[in-house]
């Protein structure tokens, strides 16, 4: 059985000596309740760190620990001080995660760090190429690994490789930033599905592909050379029943029972029926919004000075990094607002905000989201939020109201609470005010419909639909290799041609016997093509047939030299070998007057396109336009085509990079088969790349070899990747 394996900085464990003895304790969070049923269940590893520097122990120790992990079947990777220094603490957290969350003046860009960076994906690729084996899938997950999939993939391409980033994906402008964006890039794309919390991140990452690597897109699909990789959102659950679960525990709980907090809440709640309490929890990060968030409070005390008394914030701010000059800067910033506000408005039996520096429990934690009327949650970035959905499931009531930044991927998922601007002070007291006065019945109809769907897309819910994801590239996958031509069929292809009497073969030429260029003038046929047109050629029993969307004049130009028929503009035009060109039905071109005017407008209106006039069709190019305006401009230029054109008999091809009005009914199809009318054969193949070559692949006889270059989805029989190896196909059948 193929097996499921996870990968990540740190293992779901934490170790703790005692008397000389390690232990083991399982880490409650997330990611670990997640994940450690997937790897399980399917037989499989969890590869990390364990969280002790491979220094600081002895081997005998470290082996003690080693045995401890595998028990539970993880694998741990040694990791020195010094490697966690520059790689963890260094380039993840000083580099990359100020940088995702739009703080580019934190980011520092050092090359020392990406140097140890590179070097720790590579341990932990290494630490799972040692145990993956053919067909087994692994989970690497979060900003810390994100080489980590091309490392393996390209040692061990038969794997399937998921990829999930639980952070944010920034946008292009701030991507490109990253000294080493390119290698960054090519590092996620080793993973055959890559998953982001939101369709923003997504779209983000898609257009840095789409910039900086240049594959081609279709939706949310990549296709490299050899492979298709699928990108999607998956917002990532709680363990709804856990928060929920002890909430309602907590409804019912004896008196003797309740935890200190408990009993403090109750009291402070307990004096006055009318008390409000607003609860803030997060890492102490600057990601999170504290200082605006107090602000944006203050201002509320300040507008509303019948409330002083009534309402309290508990502002809970978990230590963090608290090495890092930038997070001590914001703690003192945080200690001195809290202290200013706190003694603007407090009294002697009156704190506004009740503040807590240190992490708790999870029982605590719970208390908290059980008493508090309202969760204030303002970061300034965060890839999801999962307080805030841990807020939810615990209003075992149903009642209490949600003041959410929309800066969090969760307020994708949250209409229903208060989104504001974390940036925005007025707009964070407004909601305070709004939420303090909300109606009960308010309150429950936009709980209930969040808790709903919380309790549906949970933790499992989210692993399942990741792993359905991943069956869905693998099938897609299949289906592409599932066509290709392996040795075996290129052996019996070439059986088959050597066998025929007769053979006609149509070549598209860009894209199948000739690559793209910037320059479409520039891909006149080089040395090895030539030669192998001539190899083809000079075997009386083929007739080859180059089939082109290009003009007649170029295709002329390029290859008058040779024995081959010509068929030009798509099949406007034919020239048999040794002939004058003919029409074989007579295209009209009085509509290019209505739609030159049109496609002069888009090329006034994006930079880098320009217009190619043919005998009978007009071609807008934007290769060379800055990719995503072009792609863009596309569509929108199809749309104002398909209203002008109307009724009249005119086809809009979109080719690529290129969209092409001309004559409806004539296309490459139709001219080949015209063509074989008059040169009946045993053996008929044809090869092209786009979908104009589509037209062929659906109308030529069924005993016709049709060959896709390319990738995508296509009714020709086989594919091959790319155009060196259509060449290397066509040399083999000329016997070299
Ligand atoms: N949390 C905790 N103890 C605390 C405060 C928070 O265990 O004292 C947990 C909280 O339950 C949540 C996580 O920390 O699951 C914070 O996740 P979130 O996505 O909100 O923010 P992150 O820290 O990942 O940026």
């Amino acid at each position: 059985m193929s097996k499921i394996h996870i990968i990540s900085n740190r293992l779901p464990y934490s170790i703790s000596e005692e008397d000389n003895k390690y232990q083991l304790q399982a880490s409650v969070g997330g990611l670990a309740t997640g994940l450690s049923s997937v790897y399980k269940d399917f037989g499989g590893k969890w590869i990390g760190w364990s969280g002790i520097s491979s220094e600081s122990i002895s081997k005998e120790k470290q082996q003690e620990i080693d045995q401890l992990l595998l028990a539970e079947d993880c694998l741990s990777v040694p990791l020195t001080t010094q490697e966690v220094d520059l790689y963890y603490e260094g380039f993840s957290n000083n580099t990359i995660w100020p940088l995702f969350h739009y703080f580019a003046q934190y980011a520092d860009f050092n090359h020392d760090e990406w140097e140890v960076y590179k070097a720790v994906n590579l341990k932990f690729a290494k630490a799972a190429l040692e145990i993956l084996e053919e067909g087994d899938t692994i989970w690497v997950n979060d900003y810390q690994l994100l080489l980590v999939p091309e490392m393996i993939k390209s040692r061990m391409p038969n794997v399937t490789i998921g990829f999930f980033l639980h952070i944010p994906f920034p946008s292009y402008e701030v991507f490109r930033l990253l000294p080493w964006r390119n290698e960054m890039m090519e590092g996620i794309l080793g993973a055959d599905l890559i998953g982001f919390h939101t369709y923003d991140y997504e779209r983000h990452f898609i257009s840095c592909v789409r910039r900086l690597i240049g594959h081609e897109i279709n939706l949310n699909q990549i296709s490299t050379d050899d492979r298709i990789i699928l990108v999607d959102a998956f917002p990532m659950g709680i363990d709804y029943d856990k928060f929920a679960g002890m909430a309602q525990e907590l409804r019912y709980i004896n008196e003797n029972k309740k935890s200190k907090i408990h009993l403090e809440l109750d009291k402070f709640l307990g004096d006055q029926k009318d008390r409000k309490l607003i609860l803030s929890i997060d890492r102490l990060d600057y990601s999170k919004g504290i200082p605006q968030r107090l602000k944006g409070f203050a201002r509320y005390m300040e507008q509303h000075p019948e409330m002083k008394g009534k309402v309290s914030l508990i502002l809970l701010a978990v230590p963090s990094r608290d090495n890092v000059e930038h997070y001590q800067l914001l703690k003192k910033e945080v200690d001195e607002l809290v202290g200013g506000i706190n003694g603007q408005y407090g009294g002697i039996n009156y704190t506004p905000i009740w503040y807590f520096y240190r992490s708790l429990p999870f029982n605590n934690l719970v208390e908290l989201y059980h008493k508090s009327d309202i969760a204030l949650i303002t970061p300034v970035r965060d890839g999801m939020n999962l307080v805030a959905k841990e807020y939810v499931a615990s209003r075992s009531d149903q009642d209490g109201v949600i003041i959410l930044s929309e800066m969090a991927g969760v307020a994708k998922e949250m209409g229903e609470a208060l989104i504001i601007n974390p940036n925005n002070e007025d707009e964070i007291a407004d909601a305070i005010n709004t939420a303090i006065n909300m109606p009960l019945a308010e309150q429950k109809e936009r709980m209930k419909h969040l808790q709903t769907r919380l309790k549906r897309y949970d933790l499992f819910k989210w692993t399942s639909e990741f792993m359905k994801g991943i069956d869905k590239v693998k099938s897609i996958q299949q289906d592409f290799y599932a066509k290709q031509i392996t040795a075996s069929v290129s052996d019996s292809l070439k059986k088959i041609y050597l066998s025929a009497e007769k053979r006609v073969i149509f070549l598209d030429y860009d894209g199948t016997l000739s690559s793209f260029k910037n320059d479409p003038k520039m891909a006149y046929p080089d040395e090895e093509l030539k030669h192998i047109i001539k190899g083809l050629s000079r075997d009386k029993k083929n007739i080859i047939t180059i089939i082109s969307g290009r003009d007649k004049e170029t295709l002329q130009e390029w290859l008058n030299d040779f024995k081959v028929n010509l068929i030009a503009e798509h099949g406007v035009w034919i020239r048999a070998v040794g002939e004058d060109w003919d029409m074989p039905v007579v295209a009209n071109k009085t509509w290019m007057e209505t739609i030159r005017p049109l496609l002069e407008t888009f090329v006034d209106n994006t930079p880098g396109t320009f217009i190619e006039e043919k005998n009978f069709s007009l071609v807008w190019h934007y290769r060379k336009a800055e990719p995503e305006h072009g792609d863009r401009r596309a569509l929108e230029l199809v749309d104002e085509l398909t209203n002008l054109i109307g009724n009249e008999n005119i086809e809009i091809m979109e080719g690529n990079k290129v969209i092409e009005v001309k004559n409806g009914g004539i296309n490459k199809g139709y001219a080949a088969n015209h063509f074989l009318l008059s040169n009946p054969a045993d053996f008929i193949m044809a090869m092209g790349d786009d979908w104009t070559d589509e037209f062929m692949f659906k109308e030529l006889p069924e005993e016709a070899i049709t060959i896709k270059v390319g990738i995508k989805r296509t009714s020709a029989n086989y594919k091959v990747k790319s155009v060196m190896a259509v060449r290397v196909l066509l040399k083999k059948l000329i016997g070299e």
